[in-house]
């Protein structure tokens, strides 16, 4: 594990925040983590893509989401790149959410397991 966490840029910062509380009054007695966000979002969970770091800020940063790990009672948040937030963007513009996009969502999460089971 890095030592020292990731920053955000204040937007990011506030985003999780609010991401943080709802979290907690939506699944009372769950630890919230931000294992991702603190120490692995450097790159992008969603397309895996390595973000540009600038005095340890991980900059151009999109949408805070977050997901539940039932067995493990935690909720575990994460940052998507600007990238991947626009491409959201375009598909919910469109209507119906498409079945690729749960695809990409348990992509995600499977993703962020792996890199934060060994902390
Ligand atoms: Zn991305």
């Amino acid at each position: 594990m890095m030592a020292t966490p990731l920053l955000y840029d204040l937007d990011i910062i506030q985003a999780l925040r609010l991401q943080e509380q709802s979290m907690i009054d939506l699944f009372p007695g769950y630890t919230i983590s931000k294992e991702y966000v603190d120490y692995h979002n450097h790159v992008c969970p969603r397309c895996q893509q390595e973000q540009k770091i600038f005095n340890n800020t991980v900059k151009k940063m999109g949408t805070v989401s977050a997901f539940e790990h039932p067995l493990e009672q935690k909720v575990i948040l994460y940052v998507s790149c600007k990238n991947c937030t626009k491409e959201l963007a375009r598909q919910s513009r469109f209507g119906s959410k498409p079945i690729k996009d749960s695809d990409v969502a348990t992509h995600t999460e499977e993703y962020i397991l792996e890199q934060i089971k060994n902390d």
